[in-house]
């Protein structure tokens, strides 16, 4: 058996490595590692993929966000919703840009924004909503895309963990995690489902205007050349990354469904085991297992992770502790009672190995593992 890893890098590379190299080779050979002609080939092929009118590849998913804030001209003191249940860069680029930050809870099922506490936490002032499709299922988007009509806001949908994944409306129509939302941000951060071997994003968008601006605010804010009609970053592409997801797009299918068949496995193992929960499967989403994450019941989610790591069992805590309870974004007035659900899965959640070349070898040994250590600690 392979030493298990939570994410196997280099299995996946073993796999494609001829197809990488010679990518590689070809951008190594024409020397255009700038806005060259594989990074406008990939976003063609992206947006095929997604069934979206526009794709804007950028440097990382961290920019993706924040050049989707600086794009809908959102500005400081307007208020944002978002999960407290998710990665930094998601919070991180509001604050960035000196609007207010407003956490709510996510769904203890789904682990994704709770539609209820977004409707509760609308004022005046809010302009935007942030749903995160976390660990590779969709947020509830057909109710906030409706709160966001209703109420005049716009919503960024932080895709970066839900490459592939689908939402189903309920008149039965299917859109791509990302394309529902004004944006939609992704990140092909190496770990990521479609992930590049390096840093790399992108951004999705129907709206042509919205389209043109991001672009331009993307490359120095510019329109023409030398000419700035707005404030920009430098946020590229660059080309060998862009030949490499060339390669890798042509495989996500494959690799979800890689991912999906080992989840289904964990599920069935663990289906008669009282002392974990299962991740929750939404009605209005299937599930492309970026994490998947268990909640350990009665406190024994620490000494869970111990026992693996003595058995070479990687397991990881996907999130550790509530933003809101971070040093840089703790605040007058939040305290350790706000946000029980965020505050109880942080204690609860372990995430698995998973990644598409997971072998049967492996599932069985990390599978038998945990039901023996609950047999002995029941
Ligand atoms: C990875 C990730 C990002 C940021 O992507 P980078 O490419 O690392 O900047 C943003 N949001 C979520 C939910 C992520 O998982």
């Amino acid at each position: 058996m392979r030493d298990i890893q939570m994410v196997d890098l280099r299995a996946q590379y073993d796999r494609i490595g001829p197809e990488i190299d010679s990518a590689i080779k070809s951008v190594l050979e024409s020397t255009a590692f700038i806005k060259g002609p594989e990074v406008k080939l990939f976003e063609e092929e992206l947006q095929k993929y997604m069934g979206v009118r526009h794709v804007i590849s950028c440097a990382n998913g961290t920019d993706a966000l924040q050049l989707a804030i600086m794009a809908l001209g959102l500005k400081p003191g307007d208020e944002v919703i978002t999960t407290n249940f998710t990665f930094i860069a998601t919070v991180e680029v509001v604050a960035l840009l000196g609007l207010k930050l407003v956490l709510v809870d996510p769904e203890p099922g789904t682990f994704n924004i709770s539609v209820d506490a977004v409707r509760r936490a609308l004022s005046p002032k809010t302009k935007a909503i942030v749903p995160v499709h976390l660990f590779g299922q969709c947020a509830d988007m057909e109710k906030i895309m409706a709160i966001a009509k209703e109420h005049d806001l716009f919503v960024i949908e932080d895709a970066a963990q839900a490459t592939g994944a689908d939402y189903i409306f309920s008149d039965g129509s299917v859109k791509k995690a990302g394309t529902i939302g004004h944006i939609g941000t992704t990140s092909f951060f190496p770990s990521k489902n479609l992930g590049c071997y390096g840093d790399g994003g992108a951004l999705y968008t129907n709206n042509e205007i919205l389209a043109m601006k991001l672009r331009s605010i993307a490359n120095h804010g510019m329109k023409e050349r030398y000419h700035y009609s707005d404030i920009g970053v430098n946020s590229r592409l660059d080309t060998l990354q862009a030949a490499i997801l060339r390669v890798k797009l042509k495989y996500l299918s494959g690799f979800n469904a890689a991912r999906k068949n080992a989840a289904e496995f964990y599920d069935e193992a663990f289906a008669g085991c009282l002392s974990l929960i299962l991740p929750e499967r939404a009605a209005y989403s299937t599930h492309i297992f970026h994490q998947y994450t268990l909640r350990v019941r009665n406190g024994k989610r620490d000494e869970l992770k111990k026992y693996l790591e003595s058995l070479k069992i990687p397991a990881m805590i996907y999130y550790p502790g509530p933003l809101h309870l971070q040093e840089a974004y703790r605040k007058p007035g939040y305290d350790e009672t706000d946000f029980p659900v965020t505050t109880a899965l942080c204690k609860e959640v372990l995430s698995l190995p998973m990644h598409p070349e997971m072998e049967q070898e492996q599932l069985d040994f990390i599978t038998s593992s945990i039901i023996k250590f609950f047999d002995k600690t029941a």
